[in-house]
């Protein structure tokens, strides 16, 4: 029986030695081939000056119909927007779902934010991504052609600037595709490869507590972000569904173990909604609740989708409920939308894609 052909991009370094040794090609020829891969993104193995017993594996073993394929997902839409900071792309995968994949580039920082999941299980109201619901996990090779891609365009637009950050803030919950966004996340910070250190990547999450529970105990060396939006079970679960699954106790306990193990700062996100979220009250209910944990507390007005009825907190309230949690002795950043123009929230593009094909 034929085997399914598998993506280079899924394999970390240990494994093309294995393969290349399984195939009887001596395993040192895998720094060539990881070097072409991971650190120049080569998309065209077929082209390049290898070594001949390299050469002839690529030949036998790579391309339509062989043991092996490359990861290089179309760009079926793109969008910039007005300043040019930020560079929006909707990729194709090979089976035709698409994701969506950021390169963003403020005060000097280049950050790509990839997807890890087609659509979303989570179903938070406010997001274009849940509204779409879930499609598929996104292989590890799909997360790391992301960056390639970012990297690729960073390259082209603006010649000898480095990528260094990495967000998993684009479609999906990334603890929901723990092992394949580890795995990715393992080939990516691989200083022989992409080399995006690890404590310059972010994982964001909804509250998938095993999850959070799980980063801690192995000792991965991510940065952690949670999104929390509420500051009680019934404001959170409102616009929050997994909280049903996961309390809001639940995730803040879980929390409180993730600081304890890993002695690391916990990012909150707080998308800031008017009337459902942004209240004074709400500010002092979660300065209460975040007590004793070192975190900081990101605001970011909402972005209107389509599916959700809210609209973002008035700058006022977001400058109100900031001082209230920095009082409070919090670190907290109310940013202003960045690229708004650019239907910068997740999910946003597909969504708007589909609604034009209606
Ligand atoms: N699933 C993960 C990561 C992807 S979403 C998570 O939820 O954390 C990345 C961030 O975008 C989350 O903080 C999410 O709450 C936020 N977000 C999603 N839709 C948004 C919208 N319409 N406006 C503002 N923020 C949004
Ligand atoms: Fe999924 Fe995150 Fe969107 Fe919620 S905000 S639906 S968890 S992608």
């Amino acid at each position: 029986m034929a085997t399914a052909a598998r993506s280079l991009h899924d394999l970390g370094f240990r494994e093309v030695e294995a393969v290349l040794r399984a195939d009887g090609v001596n395993p040192h020829h895998a720094k060539a081939l990881w070097r072409a891969l991971q650190r120049e993104g080569e998309l065209d193995l077929a082209a390049r000056d290898f070594s001949p017993p390299l050469k002839r594996w690529v030949e036998e073993q790579v391309g339509e119909g062989r043991a092996f394929f490359l990861d290089a997902p179309a760009v079926s839409s793109e969008i910039h927007s007005s300043d040019g900071l930020t560079r929006k792309f909707l990729l194709r995968q090979q089976d035709g779902q698409e994701t969506e994949t950021v390169l963003m580039g403020y005060d000097g920082r280049h950050t790509a934010c990839v997807s890890s999941q087609a659509g979303c299980a989570m179903g938070c109201v406010f997001c274009a991504t849940g509204q779409m619901g879930f499609v598929r996990h996104l292989r590890p090779g799909e997360i790391v052609a992301q960056v390639l891609h970012a990297r690729r365009v960073l390259q082209a637009t603006q010649p000898g600037k480095r990528l260094r950050n990495l967000v998993l803030m684009g479609m999906g919950e990334p603890l929901h595709n723990y092992d394949s966004v580890i795995r990715a996340l393992d080939i990516i910070s691989n200083v022989r490869g992409i080399g995006i250190g690890p404590s310059r990547i972010s994982i964001s999450t909804v509250g998938v507590v095993p999850g959070i529970l799980r980063l801690a105990e192995e000792g991965q060396p991510y940065r952690l972000a949670v999104s929390l939006h509420g500051s009680n079970e019934a404001e959170r679960s409102a616009l929050v569904p997994a909280s049903k699954k996961w309390s809001l106790a639940e995730l803040i306990a879980a929390c409180r173990t993730y600081g304890e193990i890993t002695g690391k700062r916990i990012f909150f996100e707080w998308t800031l909604i008017a009337g459902k979220n942004d209240s004074p009250d709400t500010a002092r209910r979660l300065a209460a609740l975040l007590a004793g944990i070192d975190g900081h507390v990101n605001l970011i007005p909402l972005n209107p989708t389509g599916g959700f009825s809210g609209v973002p907190a008035g700058e006022a309230a977001g400058y109100e409920f900031q001082r209230i949690l920095l009082e409070a002795g919090f670190p907290c950043t109310f940013r202003q939308r960045r690229g708004i123009d650019v239907a910068a929230g997740c999910g946003q593009l597909k969504a708007e894609k589909v609604a034009r094909a209606r």
